[in-house]
C-alpha cells in the first residue's frame, strides 16, 4: 500500500500559534491615521476589536497559547489530513513528489474557520452580542456565521453582490448558521448609499463591503468587526496550519523545498508557509515559499509597496503595503477570494524583503489546473485553491524539464463543492484570459495618494 495520508492525532493538535513577527529582520512600518497621516498606536482599533485580538495584532512574543475552548471546537475537524498527490504526480510524470495540505475538511469547507473560531471566542469572553463583516465568495462569511453560532453572537454579513447572485448556497449556508446576510453595496450605510448612487449596477467589491461592516460595527457599542484576512491576528491564528504540516511532513521524512499557497490576502498562504518560513529565518535552512495570485488581481507582481487604505472609501487606517490602489474594482473572476486589492503588512514586508516569492497565474490555467486535480486527485478544488495547484504543477514541471526531484508542498485551502457555477462557466467556454494592461495598472497606482516609503 502507498502512504497517501499522512494523518495525526487529536492530541497533536498545536496549543500555540507561532508569531512571525518575532523573527522578521525588518518589522512592518506602523499603521497611519488616514487624515494626519501620523504613526497610530493599536488603540485605535478599540472601537473594532476586541482588546485580546488588538494585543495579538501587535505583540512580538513569538508563541502564543492557543485557549483550550478554541482547541476544543477545533477537535470538530483538526488536525487536517496531508495527502501525497501521487495520481497528480502520475499525470505530469514529474520527478518531483507533490503533497497538500487540506484545508477544505473544516464544516464550512476552508481554512477560513481557524481564525474565525478564535475571533468570536475572544469577542465572546469581552461581552461582544454582534459581529459585522464583509465576505467576497462566501467562505468568510460561511465560518463566521458557524463560529459565532458556537459561542452564541449574532452576525451579520456584508456580502459582495456578484458572489450574492452566484453563490446562493453560500448564502443560505451562513442562514442555517443563523447569520443575516446583505448584498453589498447596501442601502443600510452611509457608504452603501453612496456607492449606490453613483453606481447602481455595482457588482461590489471586498473593499466597499468592508467599508459597509466597518461602519455597522464603529457607529454601535455592542458591535464588533471582524476580518478573515490581512491582518496580523488573523495570520497568527493561520499558522495552525503550517504547524501540523511541519510534523506531518517530518512524519512523511519529505521536509518541503517549495510551499506554495493561493493568495488573497495572505491569510491561508501565512498560515501554511510561516511554519516553514521559521526554518529559514532560525536555522538558514532556504525552503522556497510562493505566493499564487491571480493575473486579474496581481498585487504582489505588478502593484506598489505603498501605504494605501484597507478599504475602497479611505475609512482603515494607512497600512504600508503591496497594492494595486484602494479604488481597485477587480474582473469578475470567480476566485472571488482572491479579488482584494492590497496584501497584509506582514507578508508585504517579507516579499519586500524577498524572503518569500510571488506569481500570477491566468484564469483559465487555473481552471485546467483544478480541473486536472478533480480527476486525479479527486477532490473539487475551490477557484481560489486552484491558483496553488497551477503554480505547484509549473515547479513540478520544471522539475521534469530539469531533471531534478524536488519535494513541493501546497495548500489545498478549500473545496469548490458550492462553486459550480465556475466549472459551468468554464466548461461552456465562457472562462477567459483577463490581464490587467500596464496603464490600467499605472492609472490606479498614480492614484494612491501617500508619500513614497
Ligand atoms: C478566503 C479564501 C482565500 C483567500 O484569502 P487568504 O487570506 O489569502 O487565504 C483563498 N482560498 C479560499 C478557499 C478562501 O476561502
Amino acid at each position: 500500500m502507498k502512504n497517501r495520508k499522512i494523518l495525526l492525532s487529536e492530541n497533536e493538535i498545536p496549543d500555540k500559534w507561532y508569531n512571525i513577527l518575532a523573527d522578521m529582520p525588518n518589522k512592518p512600518l506602523p499603521p497611519l491615521h488616514p487624515g494626519t497621516k501620523e504613526p497610530i498606536g493599536p488603540d485605535a482599533l478599540a472601537p473594532l476589536f476586541p482588546e485580546a485580538l488588538i494585543k495579538q495584532e501587535v505583540t512580538t512574543d513569538k508563541w502564543i497559547e492557543i485557549p483550550d475552548e478554541v482547541r476544543d471546537v477545533y477537535t470538530l475537524w483538526r488536525p487536517t489530513p496531508l495527502y501525497r498527490a501521487f495520481g497528480l504526480e502520475k499525470a505530469l510524470d514529474t520527478p518531483a513528489k507533490i503533497y497538500y495540505k487540506y484545508e477544505g475538511a473544516s464544516p464550512s469547507g476552508s481554512h477560513k474557520p481557524n481564525t474565525a473560531v478564535a475571533q468570536a471566542y475572544y469577542n465572546k469572553q469581552e461581552g461582544v452580542k454582534r459581529i459585522t463583516t464583509e465576505t467576497g465568495a462566501g467562505q468568510w462569511g460561511s465560518a463566521l456565521s458557524f463560529a459565532c453560532n458556537l459561542f452564541d453572537i449574532e452576525c451579520e454579513v456584508y456580502m459582495v453582490r456578484i458572489s450574492y447572485d452566484q453563490k446562493p448556497y453560500r448564502k443560505i449556508m451562513m442562514n442555517t448558521w443563523g447569520a443575516k446576510v446583505m448584498a453589498s453595496p447596501s442601502d443600510r450605510t452611509e457608504a452603501g448609499r453612496k456607492i449606490l448612487a453613483e453606481t447602481p449596477d455595482s457588482t461590489g467589491s471586498l473593499g466597499i463591503a468592508i467599508s459597509e461592516a466597518i461602519e455597522r460595527a464603529a457607529t454601535r457599542d455592542d458591535t464588533k468587526y471582524a476580518l478573515g484576512s490581512v491582518l496580523n491576528h488573523v495570520k497568527l491564528h493561520q499558522t495552525i496550519i503550517g504547524q501540523e504540516a511541519v510534523v506531518q511532513m517530518q512524519k512523511a521524512d519529505a521536509m518541503p523545498d517549495i510551499v506554495i499557497a493561493p493568495f488573497g490576502g495572505g491569510s491561508n498562504f501565512a498560515g501554511l508557509a510561516f511554519p516553514f518560513l521559521r526554518y529559514n529565518l532560525e536555522e538558514g535552512k532556504s525552503i522556497r515559499c510562493i505566493a499564487s495570485e491571480p493575473s486579474s488581481c496581481p498585487k504582489l507582481t505588478r502593484g506598489v509597496f505603498k501605504y494605501d487604505f484597507g478599504d475602497n472609501v479611505g475609512m482603515t487606517p494607512l497600512l504600508p503595503m503591496y497594492t494595486l490602489g484602494h479604488n481597485f474594482v477587480p474582473a469578475p473572476i470567480h476566485a472571488g477570494g482572491l479579488r482584494y486589492h492590497g496584501a497584509g503588512v506582514i507578508v508585504s514586508q517579507l516579499l519586500r524583503d524577498r524572503l518569500i516569492e510571488a506569481t500570477a497565474h491566468d484564469n483559465l490555467e487555473v481552471f485546467e489546473a483544478g480541473v486536472l486535480f478533480a480527476r486525479t486527485e479527486g477532490i473539487i478544488p475551490a477557484p481560489e485553491a486552484t491558483h496553488g495547484i497551477a503554480t505547484a504543477i509549473k515547479e513540478a514541471e520544471r522539475c521534469k524539464e530539469e531533471g531534478v526531484s524536488k519535494t513541493i508542498l501546497f495548500n489545498m485551502c478549500g473545496h469548490g463543492n458550492f462553486d459550480m457555477k465556475a466549472y459551468e462557466d468554464y466548461f461552456a467556454g465562457n472562462i477567459v484570459k483577463h490581464e490587467l494592461t500596464q496603464s490600467d495598472v499605472d492609472k490606479l497606482i498614480a492614484e494612491i495618494d501617500t508619500p513614497d516609503i
